[in-house]
């Protein structure tokens, strides 16, 4: 089964294209349960695709209104998506996605890997001597602290930095050294929060051919006792329930018999 939810999706108030209505609408349409808004947290180093310090509170407010309006129709959550570099949480959010969306090269340098290729190749060249697998585990050594420092109750795309590795373009996601960064930095996340998220949207956005995480990581998180939720980083109306069925098969396929939903404020089982 796939879930009749989505947690992971972003609005007008940040770098989402359709409003919070237009996505409700769209959820009651798909005869959903419920939907979770995840705006992105106001983040220094990068305003350019996050909500602003003001923006953050008319969101609040906004979806917090929404929720009561359409109560009895689905359930509404107001969450957001904390990067290890965002303002720190000061507000009652139902639900907090953890994220790494930078790596921090020096003090004043935080290169994005989530930006584009181009971006990608430049950033290894300039700040890893070209070498993939040091930048991999540059990114791995923050990915680490996500739960820690966010507060998170659910891990957000763990593996985002293969975001342009399709068909291993640019390394190789076999490799040891690729590997063990990866899942070491797992073994330290999972403790503080078991719940990550299979992540859909850059099959729509970026060409990819799975979700996030690689199955590699899937069955190493089930082998940890860790749990899947299912998301779609929403961007964008069609993108609302995005390859969800794909998503439930490559958890089943890594070992799970149950993903997560919130349902009355509690995360609780649904078979897959
Ligand atoms: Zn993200
Ligand atoms: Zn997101």
């Amino acid at each position: 089964m796939t879930p009749l939810s989505n947690l992971h999706t972003h609005t007008t108030y940040c770098d989402g294209k359709n409003t919070a209505r237009e996505l409700i609408q769209r959820a009651i349409a798909l005869g959903w349960e419920s939907i979770g808004f995840s705006g992105h947290a106001y983040t220094p180093c990068d305003t350019e695709y996050c909500m602003s310090r003001e923006g953050t509170q008319v969101y609040q407010r906004e979806i917090r209104s929404l929720q009561q309006e359409y109560k009895d129709t689905i359930q509404v959550y107001l969450g957001i998506e904390q990067d290890v570099f965002s303002d720190k949480v000061s507000f009652p959010y139902d639900y907090i996605i953890g994220s790494t969306h930078y790596i921090r090269c020096d003090d004043d340098a935080y290169a994005a890997v989530d930006a584009s290729q181009k971006t990608t190749t430049s950033i290894v060249e300039r700040y890893f001597g070209g070498d993939y697998y040091r930048y991999a585990q540059a990114y791995y050594r923050q990915a680490a602290q996500v739960a820690a420092v966010t507060g998170c109750n659910i891990v957000g795309h763990f593996d985002l930095i293969t975001k342009f590795n399709e068909g291993a373009c640019l390394f190789d996601e076999s490799d040891s050294r690729y590997r063990n960064a990866a899942l070491e930095a797992m073994e330290q996340v999972v403790p503080t929060c078991p719940l990550f998220e299979i992540n859909t949207g850059a099959m729509l956005r970026a060409g990819r051919s799975a979700p996030y995480p690689a199955a590699f990581l899937l069955r190493h998180l089930h082998h940890l006792g860790g749990q899947v939720i299912i998301t779609s980083d929403c961007h964008q109306l069609e993108g609302l329930d995005w390859k969800f069925s794909e998503a439930a098969e490559l958890a089943k396929s890594c070992g799970f018999q149950y993903g997560k939903v919130l349902r009355g404020g509690v995360f609780v089982d649904m078979l897959l």
